[in-house]
């Protein structure tokens, strides 16, 4: 392709839908574009690195595979880089101008069973990329793909049906999304805010994350590695950072399953249990993740209600295909979840009772001091040991 005028391109029908849907959302988490965007540039890194096992010839191969953050509080301007695979002509048309990827047909897919616009489902699913439009006006997508042949492409829209893509020059490899935040939105161009942000989703990215300079400081993902390269301590500065407790958990239950479902766990169990200061009911704090991103914080039936106070993290390689018509919070593949957390935490428990009886009477103290504890599980019937 030699230098040209911009290219213009009508988006397939679907996208237009989920830009429609996303455009005019009144759904209050606008933040999640952040998490989107940065899960998209690692997923590009990560693809990358993988590129690098096989692949000899790999344009700019010296760049470091790190993922910038960029603002400009002034303009509200925001721009994320990643040195990743980058995308060359016909894959900017297929990833980002027709909806052949997972996240935002899933949406559509559970917008169609539901009948209705459900502004909710914005956030269960992320709509992946086109969410950058429920903040932006503009948006501009500069890439250079890995392979040694291939242009410096700039694709542009406002998120109105149509998109342009256009030569340009000196464009590293990856990708570099620009845009200018609505005037609404512009505090999404403050640097703490969006580091704010990036604490709250993005913690465990497994590349460096640089926002304005100044390298973010990321978290292993600990419940994806295995025991056996894990110390105590760092499990406990896990818990005090996945938590945001001051104490040492009591006990933690690390577990990785593959049936019914994939899952990866790790779960705490608090030394104190809060709601005996009187600090009043608890919500659940087992955090949702697939694949290291956050879906959920706090989803509610993910664990038994007398387990609120139980901290930790289950993450589920299956989750964003397999929810279907109900809302997340109900549907079959929590409560299958939930079966198989409880199981394991049960056992847990009786091992205790059994090897460690100190730990377990501290644990049922804990439990004790719920004040409205309902526990009807047919397993739990703790008792104290001697
Ligand atoms: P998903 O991540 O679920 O596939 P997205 O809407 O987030 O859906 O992204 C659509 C597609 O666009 C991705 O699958 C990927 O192929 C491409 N893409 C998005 N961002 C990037 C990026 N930073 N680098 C390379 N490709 C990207
Ligand atoms: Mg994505």
């Amino acid at each position: 392709m030699s230098t040209q005028k911009p290219e213009r391109h009508e988006f397939q029908a679907e996208v237009k839908q989920v830009l429609d849907i996303v455009v005019h959302s009144l759904y209050t988490d606008k933040e999640i574009f952040v998490r989107e965007l940065i899960s998209n540039a690692s997923d590009a890194t990560e693809k990358l690195r993988h590129t690098q096992l096989s692949e000899k010839d790999i344009f700019d191969a010296d760049l470091d595979l790190e993922i910038q953050v960029t603002s400009d509080e002034e303009t509200g301007t925001i721009t994320i880089q990643d040195f990743g695979i980058g995308m060359t002509h016909a894959e900017l048309i297929e990833n980002l101008g027709t909806i052949a990827h997972s996240g935002s047909k899933a949406f559509l897919n559970a917008l169609k069973a539901d009948g209705e616009r459900n502004e909710n489902l914005i956030g269960q699913f992320g709509v992946g990329f086109y969410s950058v439009f429920m903040v932006a006006d503009s948006v501009k997508v500069y890439t250079r793909t890995w392979q040694l042949e291939g242009d410096c492409l700039c694709w542009s829209s406002n998120g109105d049906g149509a998109y342009e893509i256009e030569q340009v020059e000196d464009v590293r490899r990856g990708t570099r999304i620009v845009f200018v935040l609505k005037d609404e939105y512009k505090e999404f161009a403050q640097k703490d805010k969006l580091e704010g942000i990036i604490k709250r989703y993005s913690s465990f990215v497994q590349f460096p994350i640089k926002v304005d300079g100044d390298e973010f400081k990321t978290v292993q993902a600990l419940w994806l590695k295995g025991k056996s390269d894990i110390t105590d301590e760092e499990y406990k500065e896990f818990y005090k950072f996945q938590a945001n407790a001051f104490d040492d958990p009591r006990f933690w239950l690390h577990f990785a399953a593959d049936a019914p479902i994939s899952i990866n766990t790790l779960l705490f169990a608090p030394t104190e249990n809060q709601e005996s200061f009187g600090f009043g009911r608890m919500e659940p704090g087992v955090a949702l993740y697939c694949r290291k991103v956050l879906i959920d914080s706090e989803p509610k039936n993910l664990l038994p209600d007398w387990l609120r106070f139980v901290r930790g993290v289950v993450d589920s390689a299956d989750l964003p295909l397999n929810i279907s018509r109900e809302s997340m919070q109900d549907s079959a593949l929590i409560q299958k979840l939930n079966k198989v957390i409880t199981k394991r935490f049960l056992k847990t428990l009786e091992e205790k009772a059994k090897k460690e009886p100190e730990v377990y009477n501290d644990f049922l103290e804990v439990l004790r001091r719920l004040p409205q504890r309902r526990c009807h599980h047919r397993l739990y019937a703790p008792r104290p040991v001697a």
